[in-house]
């Protein structure tokens, strides 16, 4: 059996070696490090793949939800209601930019922002929600886009994770993750769905004139060469991971059906596991069918309800098979973010998930006998 990694960079090459390599050359013989004909060529791309009128690249996932914020003219005290269950970026930025961060409870069953907890957390200040499509799959965003319009909110998606996810309504309209809210994030971070071979990210709008400020935004605010009329940043994706990026998305979407098809066999071999609660999928289907793409699993994290968590990660490394715990504390504890404003009984749902959690390896080169090995060493472990 291949040795199992929690995500296997190396084996996904293998398959597109050529197109990679080609497309690099390219860019090496171009010298156009930045700003190249790939940069804009991957815009377009990927505009026409989300269906979304403007892809602007920026340098990493992190600048992209700062540059989201700066963008919608957010202002020091503006409240900002995000997941207390995700990666820090998302709040950092914010507090960043000397906004305030509301963080909130998450839903026991998806890990995603609960809708109450985002309604109960609005104020007069509140100027915008970030829902994060945390480990792959939309957050409620009928119930978010809904809360937004009543109490006119941005709604700034980051979807670092659910690149390639579709979120379906109520009324049964499909979008993609990432082009529902005013803007969205993301990330082409290594190890994301959608990866490239170093920092890269991008910001998605529908709307023109946001598109125009955060293009200028993005690069030291200029319009006009030497005309720098807003405060602005540099972040900018060069050509070389543009030329990556170029070469992995059109398999963006057999990756994801690769992954789903991984997170099907799991869930299949946990079947009637008292101990274990698999990721749930909304959309009524199991979610983990071939014809619905509502998940691309950036991660598949289970619950281990019987609080043997800690040992089963033990275990798993003693076995050679890596795994994670996304997120080990949740944001309101994280020293740079405890604010007394935050009382623990508001946060039932992440202070449990902390301790119950559990990622296992997931990318597109698993195979069968990798995920029985895995399977069969969690079932073992926690039935004794
Ligand atoms: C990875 C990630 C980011 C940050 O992306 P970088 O490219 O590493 O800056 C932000 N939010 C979430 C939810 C992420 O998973």
């Amino acid at each position: 059996m291949k040795k199992i990694q929690m995500v296997d960079l190396n084996g996904q090459y293998e398959g597109i070696k050529d197109e990679v390599n080609n497309s690099i050359s390219e860019v090496l013989d171009s010298s156009a490090f930045i700003n190249g004909p790939q940069v804009h060529a991957f815009q377009k791309e990927l505009e026409e793949y989300l269906n979304v009128k403007h892809v602007i690249p920026c340098a990493n996932g992190t600048d992209a939800l700062q540059i989201c914020m700066m963008g919608l003219g957010l202002k020091p005290g503006d409240e900002v209601i995000t997941a207390d269950f995700t990666f820090a970026a998302t709040v950092e930025v914010i507090a960043l930019l000397n906004l305030t961060p509301v963080l909130v409870d998450v839903e026991p069953d998806t890990f995603n922002i609960d809708i109450d907890a985002i309604e109960k957390a609005i104020t007069p200040k509140t100027k915008a929600i970030v829902p994060v499509h945390l480990f792959g799959q939309c957050a409620n965003m009928d119930a978010i886009m809904e809360l937004a319009e009543k109490h006119s909110l941005y709604v700034i998606e980051d979807n670092a994770q659910a690149i390639g996810a579709t979120h379906t309504f109520k009324n049964g309209q499909k979008q993609k993750a990432g082009t529902i809210g005013h803007v969205a994030s993301t990330s082409f971070f290594p190890s994301k769905n959608l990866g490239c071979y170093g920092d890269g990210g991008a910001i998605f709008t529908n709307d023109d004139d946001l598109a125009h400020t955060i293009r200028g935004m993005v690069n030291h605010g200029m319009y006009k060469r030497y005309h720098h009329d807003v405060i602005g940043v540099n972040s900018r994706l060069d050509s070389i991971q543009a030329a990556v990026l170029r070469a992995k998305l059109p398999n963006l979407d057999t990756y994801n059906s690769k992954r789903r098809e991984a997170a099907r066999r799991y869930s299949k071999a946990f079947e009637g596991q008292e101990h274990i609660m698999v990721p749930k999928t909304v959309n009524g289907c199991d979610g983990i069918c071939d014809t619905c793409d509502c998940h691309v699993f950036h991660q598949y994290t289970l619950r281990i309800l019987n609080e043997k968590r800690d040992g089963l990660a033990q275990h798993l490394n003693d076995n050679g098979v890596p795994c994670g715990v996304y997120y080990p504390i949740p944001l309101h504890k994280q020293k740079a973010y405890m604010d007394e404003r935050y009382n623990e009984a508001d946060f039932p749902v992440t202070n449990q998930l902390i301790k119950e959690v559990i990622s296992l390896p997931m990318h597109t080169e698993l195979d069968d006998d990798q995920i029985q090995f895995i399977t069969n060493l969690v079932i073992d472990f926690l039935n004794h």
